[in-house]
């Protein structure tokens, strides 16, 4: 089986170091291709005002001066002529991918992109919380998460989205296979400045968002100490709203 790894925290992230780890316990031929820079917040944007370069950092080691989206659209057209991966994984990465905050995630849209030239593609996170940056639950469960998945037959234009808890390894409660939930829409803090110029300056924080823990949910289950895995699908079509919408244009 060959895997690519890829993330949005860079090449030089902790989380894709925890990522080779469990990859190397599926596969041995496994490829790295990765943002040469960290592109957290990247969302699944294509990097088009400007040229993007690849780069070799020794055997199936790559990055790109680009998104998550550019690296795996990257390699896919050049790493992979011949012959294209069985799966792409994206990850570890350093904080949780949850409910709603995946539209803003380079970590998912990297698994989109795989998803979207119809490779079977899992993105991978690990929650943070008092535990600081630890990646136990991730390097201990990695394994255990990906085992059964890695063989499925997955629909067309799906991928996976799995999160670790933040907690040590044997204290993780199992694995939980739920929907996406939902934040309350109010976002994290908004710091304000001026920069050396006098000119003020926005930066948006990262504290928690308060959300609600609707039953059956990604956000419920690694609250309450579970491995979440997730199925999501890129048809965006609210299909419950066709029929009313097409009633509004009917002649
Ligand atoms: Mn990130």
């Amino acid at each position: 089986m060959r895997i690519l790894l890829t993330n949005d925290d860079g090449i030089h992230a902790p989380g894709l170091k925890v990522l080779e780890e469990i990859a190397r316990t599926l596969s041995d031929d496994v490829w790295v291709c990765a943002p040469a820079e960290e592109q957290s917040g990247a969302g699944h944007s294509l990097t088009l005002h400007m040229p993007v370069r690849l780069r070799e950092h020794g055997d199936r080691r790559f990055s790109v001066t680009g998104t998550p989206t550019d690296s795996v659209n990257l390699a896919l057209r050049k790493l992979f002529a011949e012959r294209k991966p069985d799966l792409v994984l994206s990850g570890v990465n350093a904080g949780e991918n949850l409910g709603d905050d995946i539209t803003y995630s380079g970590t998912i849209s990297a698994a989109m992109e795989a998803a979207l030239a119809g490779i079977p593609a899992i993105g991978l996170s690990q929650a943070f919380r008092d535990n600081g940056r630890s990646f136990d639950a991730a390097l201990g469960w990695g394994n255990r998460v990906l085992a059964p998945l890695v063989n499925m037959q997955m629909a067309k234009r799906t991928l996976i989205n799995v999160n670790f808890p933040a907690l040590p390894a044997d204290k993780v409660r199992g694995i939980r296979v739920v929907r996406q939930g939902f934040h309350d829409y109010a976002r994290g803090s908004l710091v304000e400045g001026e920069d050396p110029r006098g000119r003020p300056y926005y930066w948006f924080g990262l504290d928690d968002v308060e959300h609600t823990l609707d039953h059956g949910t990604d956000l419920e289950a690694v609250a309450d100490g579970y491995v979440s895995v997730t199925p999501l699908q890129l048809d965006f079509t609210h299909h419950a709203a066709i029929g009313t919408l097409a009633e509004r244009f009917a002649p």
